[in-house]
């Protein structure tokens, strides 16, 4: 780590003169006053004095006697001749991080991008909020069932030969690979350069450090793989076979034609059955009418001209399906 030391700064009170070193000025050379506790001071970065072989033996002591600032190397005060035994350190100053090898354009961008940020924030904010009302403002309606339907189906699946994509290196058992190409399958983070800040650090002996200290920063990058075409033999959907009626007609499944049955290229099977029950509502004192899709339960208690209660949506009216009962 790359570390540099360089003197403080202090000014004597006594003559006023400023900008004087830490450790070099342990009396002022103007008037010879001593350095007492007059606070040093990180110096600007053009008036840095760099400290060579520094050999540090710890921080100051204030002599408890003479308040003099004394180094940690003596046992005696060099002002009063007070033992030092049990002196305290010398105030340090805080650490001061500066710089950061912050590109110019991201500090550019930062303004505009906080602003950005604070939109965001405020609209995402906004949208939460409508979507509460919505979920939560309802208010009670009444309703008559007007119409009923329901739909039933089954999907119906063939053995034979369907083109897909799948990674090169984990293809179905038997899939015969059509072309090859290049495709991004997933990301990772590598390093981009680092950021790094300077730090200062009061030494406590007139002098600071300066040290550089660095963060690695990431970028995503995308991980690229061999994606094939295939030609592979599996089931599929080919069709749907639908049954649909009136709610004061049972719903029935719809009858199933399989062109062969068994394991075959060309066989065919069921898939899976779907269905699905709707309510047509008509709006008591309205003509508006609206659509529910109710659980076979619900839709068997909601037969044709039941009176049902229920609540709708104070924004934008549309009915809860789950809340219809009838009266
Ligand atoms: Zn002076
Ligand atoms: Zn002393």
């Amino acid at each position: 780590m790359d570390e540099k030391v360089y003197e403080m700064l202090w000014d004597c009170r006594y003559c006023g003169t400023q900008k004087l070193l830490g450790k070099t000025h342990r009396h002022c050379p103007s008037c010879g006053a001593p350095q007492e506790n007059a606070p040093r001071y990180f110096p600007p970065d053009e008036e840095k004095v760099a400290v060579q072989d520094h050999q540090f033996f710890g921080a100051d002591l204030v002599c408890p006697h003479c308040t003099e600032n004394q180094s940690r190397r003596s046992k005696h005060c060099g002002a009063c001749g007070g033992p030092l035994e049990g002196a305290a350190e010398v105030a340090r100053r805080a650490d001061v991080l500066s710089g950061g090898a912050t590109p110019p354009p991201a500090a550019k961008k930062s303004n505009a991008g906080k602003i950005i940020a604070a939109v965001l924030l405020l609209g995402l904010l906004g949208a939460v909020a409508l979507a509460l009302v919505f979920f939560l403002w309802k208010r009670d309606a009444a309703f008559e069932v007007a119409e009923q339907t329901w739909e039933r189906s089954i999907a119906v699946e063939r053995y034979g030969p369907v083109e897909d994509k799948a990674w090169c290196d984990e293809l179905p058992s038997g899939a015969e690979v059509i072309s090859r190409s290049k495709a991004k399958r997933s990301t990772q983070k590598v390093e981009d350069g680092e950021d790094c800040k300077t730090r200062k650090v009061d030494n406590g002996d007139g002098t600071y450090t300066e040290k550089q200290e660095c963060t690695p920063r990431y970028k995503d990058e995308a991980v690229m793989d061999d994606e094939c075409k295939i030609r592979v033999k599996r089931w599929s959907v080919v069709r749907t076979e639908k049954s649909q009626g009136p709610g004061d007609q049972a719903p029935t499944w719809p009858e199933v034609r399989l062109a062969k049955e068994g394991d075959c290229e060309g066989c065919e099977r069921e898939g899976e059955r779907k269905e699905t029950y709707r309510v047509v509502l008509a709006s008591s004192g309205s003509s508006e009418h609206s659509e529910c899709e109710v659980d076979p339960s619900r839709f068997s208690r909601l037969g044709p001209k039941t009176r049902v209660k229920g609540q709708v949506r104070a924004l934008g009216g549309g009915v809860v399906c789950d809340s219809l009962t009838p009266e």
